[in-house]
């Protein structure tokens, strides 16, 4: 290939890939305006003025739907792609994309067709392109528009909006700077009248990025030529103009075929009397060949602005790739690494907020340090050992026979009456931790940006974590409860003995030794037994020993909570998740993996433009040193 083929074909193929890629026209994003900076070719005239035939004289090829009124009533993006020698020609669709079109009768039926299904089978015009691709060894590389005919009125069935709506799709393809104009005027209309000319003349005032064609040479009256116009003494335009013979309607309707038709254009310009001393500048296959080399000059021209433009879509692209991630492994080993490592990256910042780092961790100790104390302070132990209370817990214990020295079986209840109420502050500690912990998963899997990607395997974490959470918090609470159980199972000796000496100095008997519970209270005890002050005396008692058993709770049953919820969550949170994903196949791993498709999709369309910015990166570096 040569350099200008390969030129051309490398812009012609990112063009192609930006319009797969629906990068094309409109929008605000780079990869639109990657399509904006290649050039392209619009055919711009009056309504049968002949840019249909134009165009597929310079393709070779009949596939246009041509006649006289408004055909072409959406744009056509045809985009020709050389192919090497011997290979076989065929066109393709972007809404088709998997159908290649060997038969070009039916790639101009459904060009036909696809603009009814936009437009309705009426005369409305639809700004909506149709891209077209034709791959043949017989073309030059070239991208190319074909526009709906500019008109003066609206004909029956158009609204009057039509004359303007279709001028000013059309401007909107020709006014971009990177756009070159095919200004298609017929030889049998005055040029002064010539829309075409109009228009480009308002986009393009000096000249240099319109082509004129001149068409319908062979229909001029006898005696008359369109010298003035194609030497460029009537409309002096930069580029020089070329004159066409295309088939008429009568060869179109005869099925003349292309070569024929190329031929017979070529015999008119050797043999006509005006024309001849032009004949190797006239004819379609000479404006093929001039487009293509004005084509690769405005492309050479514009190699340092495509390439940092590419090299910018580039960076971006691979940006964004980091913020989506890279895709994902397929192998059931190493899936079933990167779902461990996703985990590890959770636990770790799951363990930042329990040991500091990461703020929440804190609530767990104000919950040992506010909530506990002050539960265990609220506790009604003034009413369970008012007198009142208390009179009637002994007597119940004492039954038919009063107790004669010290009301043992009374203290016990009271004492393990009074012990039961620490059930609920122990409980409530342990509850309490868990919804810390619980509120730190979330938390800790919210932050952990790696998981983002996979709400499956974010959700079976959560499901797990709240899962052990679950478990540690019945242990830790069977735990916390068995301290309290204890405490009321067996009560502390020291304090029993020390009682009746309490008891002494207060029942005024001088007769016993302090230190000798055995003396002989059971005289006083007997005169005080049923006095206010005795069981006072014996609440105030319960309450000490009671105070002292809450002490020793406060600080043990956070010890209970921290061992069996907090240490345990730090070290083995995900453990049973981890035997269970160790025992699960690929296909469940793949499941895990699974990501939003709505980003899949987009890494997706990321990693095709990377692929194809990369590419042309490549091509563009090797291209643009040939000369
Ligand atoms: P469009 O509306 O501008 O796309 O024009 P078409 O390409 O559909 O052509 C309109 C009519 O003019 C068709 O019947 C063509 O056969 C005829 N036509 C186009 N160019 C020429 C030409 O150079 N010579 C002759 N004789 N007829 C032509
Ligand atoms: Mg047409």
């Amino acid at each position: 290939m040569t350099t200008m083929e390969s030129l051309i074909g490398l812009v012609n193929r990112i063009q192609r890939a930006c319009t797969v890629l629906g990068d094309y026209g409109g929008g605000d994003n780079t990869f639109s305006s990657l399509w904006e900076a290649l050039p392209s070719v619009a055919v711009v005239g009056g309504q049968s003025s002949g840019k249909s035939s134009v165009l597929e004289s310079i393709v070779g090829r009949d596939f246009l739907p041509r006649g006289s009124g408004i055909v072409t009533r959406r744009p056509l993006v045809l985009q020709l792609h050389k192919t090497d020698e011997g290979t076989h020609e065929y066109a393709e669709f972007l809404h088709l994309s998997k159908r290649r079109f060997t038969d070009f009768a039916m790639v101009r039926k459904e060009i036909q067709d696809e603009t009814d299904r936009v437009t309705g089978k009426s005369k409305m015009i639809s700004p909506v392109p149709i891209h077209l691709s034709i791959y043949s060894p017989n073309v030059v590389n070239l991208t190319l528009i074909d526009l709906p005919g500019l008109t003066k009125v609206a004909v029956e069935g158009q609204p009057e909006s039509i004359v303007e709506e279709i001028e000013n799709m059309v401007r909107s393809y020709v006014e971009k700077p990177n756009s070159i104009i095919l200004a298609i005027s017929p030889a049998n209309q005055d040029i002064a009248t010539s829309d075409a000319i109009k228009l480009a003349r308002e986009v393009d005032p000096a000249g240099e990025r319109t082509f004129g064609v001149m068409t319908k040479l062979d229909l001029m009256d006898k005696g008359t030529n369109a010298l003035d116009v194609i030497e460029g003494r009537a409309y002096r335009l930069q580029n020089p103009w070329v004159g066409v013979v295309n088939r008429s309607q009568a060869d179109i309707n005869k099925n003349t075929d292309m070569i024929v038709a190329r031929r017979k254009e070529r015999e008119y310009f050797a043999t006509s009397p005006d024309y001849g001393h032009l004949a190797n500048r006239m004819g379609s296959e000479y404006l093929a060949k001039l487009l293509s080399q004005h084509l690769e000059s405005v492309i050479r021209a514009r190699i340092p602005s495509i390439t940092s433009l590419i090299n910018k879509s580039i960076d971006e692209l691979e940006s964004e790739m980091d913020h989506l991630g890279r895709p994902i492994a397929v192998d059931a080993g190493a899936q079933l690494y990167t779902i461990l490592e996703l985990c590890r990256a959770f636990d770790r910042i799951f363990k930042e907020h329990l040991d500091g780092g990461r703020p929440g961790g804190d609530r767990i100790y104000g919950v040992f340090d506010n909530q506990l104390p002050a539960a265990l302070r609220k506790l009604p132990f003034d009413r369970h050992l008012s007198m009142q209370n208390v009179r009637k817990v002994v007597s119940e214990a004492d039954g038919y026979q009063p107790h004669l020295i010290a009301p043992e079986q009374g203290y016990r209840r009271l004492i393990e009456g009074s012990l039961n109420y620490f059930r609920g502050p122990a409980e409530a500690s342990v509850d309490a931790v868990h919804f810390v912990l619980k509120e730190l998963v979330r938390k800790s899997l919210a932050e952990t940006q790696e998981l983002r990607r996979f709400p499956s395997l974010q959700a079976e974490i959560a499901a797990a974590a709240n899962e052990a959470l679950d478990r540690f918090r019945d242990e830790s609470k069977k735990s916390a409860l068995r301290l309290v159980d204890m405490e009321s199972s067996y009560l502390t000796v020291d304090f029993f003995r020390r009682l009746p000496q309490e008891v002494e100095p207060k029942t005024g008997n001088p007769g016993v030794k302090p230190g000798n519970p055995g003396g002989n209270p059971a005289a006083n005890a007997a005169v005080d037994r049923y006095s206010e002050g005795h069981f006072r005396r014996i609440g105030s008692n319960v309450s000490s020993y009671v105070g002292m058993v809450s002490e020793t709770l406060r600080i043990s049953i956070p010890k209970a909570v921290v061992h069996c919820q907090v240490r345990e969550a730090k070290t083995s949170l995900l453990n049973h998740f981890y035997i269970q994903i160790g025992k699960r196949e690929g296909k469940q791993l793949g499941q895990l993996l699974d990501e939003d498709p709505a980003l899949m999709e987009r890494r997706l369309q990321c990693a095709k433009r990377l692929e194809l910015y990369k590419e042309a990166r490549d091509e563009i570096d090797s291209v643009s040193w040939v000369r």
